[in-house]
């Protein structure tokens, strides 16, 4: 079903007036985790002056330590709520387990299925039967023939809103934190008819390569660019190291228009 062969145009999802998949890339920005109301309605009034649309923010957080931050939980998806309904933005949340699928379904636009469920399958059926579109991230160490069967289960079950985010994949290679398999961008486009998006933050977890990494993105024909902004990274209950404060994230921004692969 996620074939082109099946369909040749392009899926896109229009969420609230958002194309995701549509004629120009755009971004889905926001802190890792939703810490509080204030953190990400700071990030929230920002977008809004920037003309953004679509915010993320995790209130399910897989972290690999138990005793780190674990997010709010359905409160972090109350404060998403509020702010997507007080500023007419697009919220997208991972959710972790199918039972959640449906409270979550109250609260957020956009489910995000992480990469350490991308072979949850009782989870992908299950987000298969809900009536929201589905961001699907490839797993740690997931092919892509893995990755576009993760997509299929979705679909099998007849939910067809499906996109999918190449947020790289761990190899030997140390100096960033996964390997960004760039290739992967214009495979899952030629493969399949699915939005495609490319997560620099937890691909290359490195400030210094956000940009020059999205404007390979949108340069290899992706959809868009996921990317972590924080009011204060210092701070911040998860990934304090790689999101961007709201300065740094706007230059981001300014960087990607000015080198004409973005439109803002
Ligand atoms: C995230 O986007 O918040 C996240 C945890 O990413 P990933 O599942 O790609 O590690
Ligand atoms: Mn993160």
């Amino acid at each position: 079903l996620v074939s082109r062969k099946k369909k040749a145009e392009d899926t896109v999802i229009t969420v609230k007036g958002v194309e995701f998949g549509g004629s120009s890339p755009i971004l889905i920005a926001g802190p890792c985790s939703v810490e509080s109301y204030e953190q990400v309605r700071a990030v929230a009034q920002n977008h809004v002056q920037r003309g953004l649309r679509t915010l993320r923010g995790g209130a399910y957080k897989p972290r690999t330590s138990p005793y780190d931050f674990q997010g709010l939980g359905e409160e972090g998806l109350q404060i998403l709520k509020r702010i997507g309904d007080e500023f007419n933005l697009v919220t997208i949340s991972e959710i972790v387990t199918p039972g959640d699928l449906e409270m979550a379904s109250k609260y957020i636009d956009v489910i995000q299925i992480g990469a350490r469920n991308m072979q949850n399958f009782e989870l992908l059926k299950a987000a298969g039967r809900v009536n929201k579109p589905i961001l699907l991230k490839r797993g740690l160490a997931a092919t892509i023939e893995e990755f576009i069967y993760a997509a299929e289960y979705i679909l099998s079950e007849g939910n067809t809103q499906v996109m999918l985010c190449e947020r790289g994949i761990r190899t030997y290679e140390k100096a960033t934190r996964n390997t960004l398999d760039i290739s992967a961008v214009p495979l899952l486009k030629q493969e399949t008819h699915l939005p495609v998006f490319v997560d620099v933050t937890h691909s290359t977890g490195r400030r210094d390569l956000l940009l020059p990494c999205a404007k390979a993105g949108i340069a290899v024909g992706s959809d868009g660019i996921m990317v972590e902004v924080h009011p204060d990274p210092d701070v911040a209950l998860s990934d304090a190291k790689q999101q961007l404060n709201i300065p740094q994230f706007n230059e981001f921004v300014d960087e990607l228009i000015a080198s004409g692969l973005y439109k803002g």
